[in-house]
């Protein structure tokens, strides 16, 4: 099976995460045998991606979401980074400004979606406004309630303008949380990501559990789906993200534009001038 299909969320489904071992990997791999073959989805990314820009039809938005220490930052650097920085880009979203919060939530999503024959990668995204925004109560839940339908509504309209969009849910359990934690405070180049509200933050851990589930559950389309990735083992993680990315890139049978120009007139002159240096 493909891992489109295998770690795909259907449409529909009611998730419960439980269900999903973020510890998963297959029983072939190991750390050391993901090296070469990350390598070679990432050569085979950065092939699609040209194409994607060379072509001009599509856009790909790819999300990430993830608990702190989830490898947003590491998915971003390890397989995305693989990209032509032409024609690729990364959103970041923090709490909204003023000015962002003056506009509807799916303001800043939209100025940020990419233009065709463009990337962008959402490093966090429009969901956070059903997840942090629901643990805390930062708005009534008559407000909230309403954003799953709206979330749809924004990604069809995307969709329908030519982009293809692939939101990751980067699945760590609790305890790795911890662990992570810990080689933060071990990690001097790693101390300006500790904030203080990490671990206040995991006493919502429940919370957060039951907004990704329903975010999961109700916002997985056929045209925008989810994936969850088990994300304890970075390696794993890392290779199934960018062989999804290449599964799904590879099924829009993308080609080079036909020159627009006539080639042997082309051809002639530079003979021609070739004779003559
Ligand atoms: P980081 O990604 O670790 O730099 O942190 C960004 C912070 O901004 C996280 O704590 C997010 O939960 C928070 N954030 C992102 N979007 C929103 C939002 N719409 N409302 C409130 N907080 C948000
Ligand atoms: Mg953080």
């Amino acid at each position: 099976m493909n891992y489109l299909q295998k770690f795909r969320i259907d449409p529909g489904s009611k998730v419960k995460l439980r269900d999903f071992d973020p510890d998963f990997k297959p029983a072939h791999q190991h750390h050391g045998s993901a090296v070469d073959e990350t390598a070679h989805y990432q050569e085979k990314l950065r092939e699609l991606q040209d194409l994607l820009y060379a072509e001009r039809r599509h856009s790909l938005l790819i999300c990430l979401q993830a608990v702190d220490t989830g490898g947003k930052d590491g998915v971003i650097n390890h397989v995305l980074g693989a990209m032509n920085p032409q024609g690729c880009r990364v959103a970041a979203f923090k709490q909204p400004t003023p000015e962002e919060l003056a506009h509807d939530f799916l303001w800043r999503a939209h100025c940020a979606a990419p233009a065709r024959g463009e990337v962008v990668i959402f490093n966090r995204s429009h969901y956070e406004d059903v997840l942090v925004v629901r643990v805390h109560n930062l708005v009534p839940p008559k407000v909230w309630s309403r954003r799953y339908d709206l979330i749809n509504h924004f990604e069809r309209n995307l969709v329908d303008n030519g982009a293809q969009i692939l939101k990751f849910y980067l699945h760590i359990s609790k305890k790795e949380q911890l662990k992570r934690f810990k080689e933060r405070l071990d990690d001097p180049a790693k101390h300006w990501k500790i904030s203080e509200a990490d671990y206040k933050e995991r006493e919502f851990w429940g919370s957060y559990t039951a907004a990704y589930e329903e975010a999961l559950s109700r916002c997985s389309t056929a045209r925008a789906p989810w994936f969850v990735i088990p994300s304890n083992h970075k390696w794993f993680r890392n290779l199934a993200i960018a062989r999804i990315v290449v599964e799904h890139l590879e099924s829009l049978r993308m080609q080079y534009p036909k020159p627009t120009v006539d080639l042997d007139c082309i051809r002639r002159e530079y003979h021609a001038a070739a004779k003559h240096p």
